[in-house]
């Protein structure tokens, strides 16, 4: 199948769509032909001046709606989002490569973000405390003020929507900056979200050089908020530069996910379950499983099983009907891959499936290494690819303390079928989500981040919704 890329790659900024005019352009990627398909303006510094000018006065308007009147246009744009979805899928698996048929899931997810946060938005409540004498204290909870959101290529669309939509039904404004690497999907949301009718000073879009615009947007007095999706590394860095105007964050950073594969579990369905998991999305997941930890008695077994499943993985066009994982997002990760396979290797591990960039634009065999040392680079740092990582353990305290051997604490697995030693696990993974037995852990009403390096508050479910909001203590006499 071929597909159109149907983009129009503009800046909003104070509800104008803006390009050219001088600015420079940045080259977008199709990464199943490594081809450039368009060119992307880039923000200037008097861009995001604007940008923070029509936040700060569009801030009080918006948070002095109901929240039924910000729920129902919230409602419309993802009604939008739902009629233009094919549009947008479409653009997104041209830049980014995903199937297509996970495209629209992420599109869909994103459309349905919106509905529970407009609804969650109604929800916002404080309390009242008595006093001895009739006097009353009140909590009141309020909206922060103007958001930076920085979302990741990874999932554009759904980790640009995450941030946006309880950041609007709290009655915050927001200057969004998407990935460079898939504007369109991102351009394409932000114009539901204005064809909505919600005011161009209330979601405004930019890109640009990242470094340039937080730095730039976190300077400034109007951002009361940053919220970002990314590398530990640069999440660091935004910590450091929020703290000097303490500006309040969300942080969800990378992990390095651990599964531990005890000999009680249903070994044929768990490997078919696991192998599947690890290749979505060519493994560009921040909670994608990679450490596996498979317990002495069916390690063998488990090895070979995945190597079978893994070898049977249809890589291709994100638009073939067949395809199962599409090219890496961009050119970055192919080498620093390889070079983590060539550090495991030479260290002892065994490569069982692929290990190697194929064909044209960003492909990369689904790979996986068994044996693989504590002291290879790859189980220490996020490979952030389609690689998956096994190693034996004997016993449960041995397989949790590898588990938490890293300062990494985002997403973890287990399978077994053992009632106790799940609530052991639970209890004793440090991690900020834990799946048993599933790998279904992200839900509009459940919180979704991590711990330790991994990151610093929580996106989705009422916990999402109040990382865009502040408390103030009333007391009446
Ligand atoms: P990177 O560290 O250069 O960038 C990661 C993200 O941060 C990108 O979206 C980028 O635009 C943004 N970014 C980079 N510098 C920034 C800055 N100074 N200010 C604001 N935003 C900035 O790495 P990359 O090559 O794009 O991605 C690979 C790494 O990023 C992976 O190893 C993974 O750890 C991480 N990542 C994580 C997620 C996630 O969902 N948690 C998503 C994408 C990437």
């Amino acid at each position: 199948m071929t597909a159109t890329y149907d983009a129009d790659l503009q800046l909003f900024i104070n509800g104008a769509w803006r390009s050219g005019e001088g600015r420079e352009a940045r080259p977008v990627y199709n990464p199943a032909t490594a081809g450039a398909i368009a060119e992307l303006p880039v923000a200037t510094a008097a861009d995001l001046d604007e940008a923070l000018a029509a936040a700060a006065r569009g801030w009080p308007a918006w948070r002095a709606k109901t929240p039924d009147e910000r729920a129902a246009l919230m409602r419309k744009a993802a009604g939008l989002i739902r009629e233009r979805a094919d549009l947008i899928a479409t653009l997104l698996t041209l830049e980014q490569g995903k199937p297509i048929a996970e495209s629209r899931g992420e599109v869909l997810s994103a459309s349905s973000l919106l509905e529970y946060f407009a609804e969650e938005g109604k929800r916002v409540e404080g309390r009242i405390a008595p006093r001895p004498a009739g006097q009353r204290a009140m909590v009141l909870r309020q909206p922060v003020g103007p958001v930076a959101a920085f979302s990741p290529w990874n999932f554009p669309v759904n980790l640009m929507v995450k941030k946006i939509a309880p950041a609007l039904a709290a009655g915050c404004v927001v200057i969004a900056k998407a990935p460079e690497e898939t504007p369109g999907c991102t351009s394409a949301i932000m114009r539901c979200l204005a064809d909505a009718g919600i005011p161009g000073d209330v979601v405004q879009l930019v890109y640009g050089n990242p470094d340039m615009i937080s730095r730039h947007l976190l300077g400034s007095e109007v951002i009361r908020k940053v919220s970002f999706t990314g590398s530990t590394a640069v999440g660091k860095h935004l910590m450091k530069l929020a703290a000097d105007r303490v500006q309040r964050i969300t942080m969800e950073l990378g992990g390095h996910a651990p599964v531990l594969i005890f000999d009680d579990c249903d070994l044929e369905s768990t490997l078919d379950r696991v192998v599947m998991q690890k290749f979505r999305n060519a493994g560009q997941v921040c909670v994608s499983p990679t450490r596996f930890y498979v317990q002495e008695g069916i390690y063998d077994a488990f090895v070979a099983g995945f190597a079978e499943r893994t070898k049977k993985v249809k890589i291709g066009s994100g638009f073939d009907a067949d395809t199962q994982m599409g090219p890496l997002a961009n050119a970055r990760r192919a080498p620093a891959l390889e070079a983590m396979i060539a550090d495991a290797t030479a260290k002892g591990a065994r490569v069982i499936a692929g290990g190697a960039a194929t064909g044209d634009g960003y492909f990369f065999q689904p790979t996986a290494l068994a044996d693989v040392p504590l002291d290879a680079d790859a189980m220490n740092n996020e490979p952030f690819g389609p690689m998956a990582l096994i190693r034996p353990f004997g016993t449960e305290d041995e397989a949790l303390a590898q588990a938490n051997r890293l300062p990494y604490g985002l997403a973890a697995f287990a399978f077994t079928e053992n009632g106790r030693r799940i609530n052991r696990i639970a209890d004793g993974i440090e991690s900020g989500m834990v799946g048993i037995n599933s790998f279904v852990i992200s839900a509009n009403d459940m919180p979704f981040g991590g711990i330790k390096e991994s990151g610093f508050g929580s996106e989705s479910g009422p916990e999402g919704l109040d990382g865009y909001l502040v408390t103030k203590a009333v007391h009446i006499y």
